[in-house]
């Protein structure tokens, strides 16, 4: 089975290419900022904690957000791979990923950056703010979760790296272009 993590800072594109690779290998999909939104629209307890911070440009506390992936996993799988979207964010969360891994038998496969220039990811996100709805797409949240990004997330770069599974496509251009990268990649898996 395999397991991949697409990667990327907020506005990279992980969301767009995750449907573009589910649809092409018929993948599950486990996006946690989906996930996350949704106990928001439902009303639930997970959903208000979870208002609080992303509203905030925040990262959820990583031993709540290791046990929604947990059990968001255990709905869909075992299967015949997955995509996770969003999660890892964090290096504890990436050492829960490959503990719930090998405790099922199996591991990640590889880690796909999708690198984009820093000034492409705001424009983008503020592009994106006039249609989502998301109340975190707004100038001042989004600058917020770029620094959350480069401190919290960031540092898995080097950290896929030195396990041998970071892999980094251009993140810009045209989307099929750059899905083409990324099966190039999965493909090898
Ligand atoms: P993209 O635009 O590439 O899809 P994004 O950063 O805009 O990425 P989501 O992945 O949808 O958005 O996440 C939205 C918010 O949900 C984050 O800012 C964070 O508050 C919360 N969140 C999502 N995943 C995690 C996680 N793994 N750990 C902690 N918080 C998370
Ligand atoms: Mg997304």
């Amino acid at each position: 089975m395999k397991n991949i993590v697409i990667f990327g800072a907020p506005g990279s594109g992980k969301g767009t290419q995750s449907d573009l690779l589910v649809k092409k290998y018929g993948f599950k999909h486990i996006s946690t900022g989906d996930v996350l939104r949704a106990e928001i629209q439902n009303g639930t307890e997970l959903g208000k904690t979870a208002k609080g911070f992303i509203d905030q440009g925040q990262l959820i506390p990583d031993e709540l957000m290791i046990d929604i992936l947990a059990s968001v996993y255990d709905s869909l799988c075992p299967c015949e791979g997955v995509i996770f979207d969003g999660f890892p964010r964090t290096v504890p969360q990436a050492e829960a990923l490959d503990k719930m891994l090998s405790e099922r038998g199996t591991a990640v496969s590889g880690m796909l950056e999708l690198d984009v220039p820093e000034e492409m990811l705001m424009e983008r996100l503020i592009a994106r703010g006039k249609s989502s709805g998301r109340a975190d797409d707004n100038a001042e949240t989004i600058a917020k979760r770029l620094t959350v990004y480069h401190n919290q997330t960031a540092p898995l770069i080097a950290w896929y790296e030195a396990a041998g599974k970071r892999h980094s496509v251009k993140g810009y251009g045209a989307l099929e272009e750059i899905n083409a990268a990324l099966c190039e990649v999965i493909d090898q898996f």
